[in-house]
């Protein structure tokens, strides 16, 4: 059980970190900005003991720099990602995106008429029985255009 606990806190803080690099993506931000901005998009404390740990790391590995600035009467390291650190920030966010989009893929819809993936909502109409999922109004009206088009071309096709 306490193992079990363990193995989620570390799940948790990879996550924390994920975020952490969000943030400096935005960036430059000194440490107190990250955690406070951190608090308040995750709702979530994120402890300092991971916070700068984890900025040396980064520092270490060229992928975050750092110049003193001063913030309002003391003066602050001010950390922003290197030129390395956003490519490699990019990767990570691409990955996540192309995960996300796996997990979410089964609740999207299809345009019936576009194509295009619909998130949430989108626009149901049900045409000739059938229920279908347009991402908006105006591609159920053409879908209903091109249907009617298609009905007189077949009933032209067949007076002649
Ligand atoms: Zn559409």
């Amino acid at each position: 059980m306490a193992t079990e606990t363990a193995n989620i806190d570390d799940l948790i803080s990879d996550f924390s970190r994920f975020y952490i690099l969000t943030i400096l993506y935005e960036g430059p931000a000194h440490g107190y900005q990250i955690i406070s901005r951190f608090k308040k998009r995750v709702k979530k404390e994120v402890s300092p003991s991971l916070v700068y740990p984890f900025l040396q790391q980064l520092e270490k590995k060229g992928l975050v720099k750092h110049t003193i600035k001063p913030v309002g009467e003391k003066k602050k390291k001010v950390f922003e990602l290197t030129e390395k650190g956003r490519e490699l920030t990019t990767v990570l966010f691409k990955r996540f995106a192309e995960l996300v989009s796996i997990a979410i893929e089964p609740s999207l819809y299809v345009c019936a008429h576009c194509g295009c993936k619909v998130y949430e909502g989108g626009y149901q109409e049900t045409i000739e029985g059938e229920e279908l999922t347009f991402c908006c109004m105006h591609c159920a009206h053409s879908y209903k255009e091109t249907k009617k088009l298609a009905k007189k071309v077949t009933r032209s096709a067949k007076q002649t």
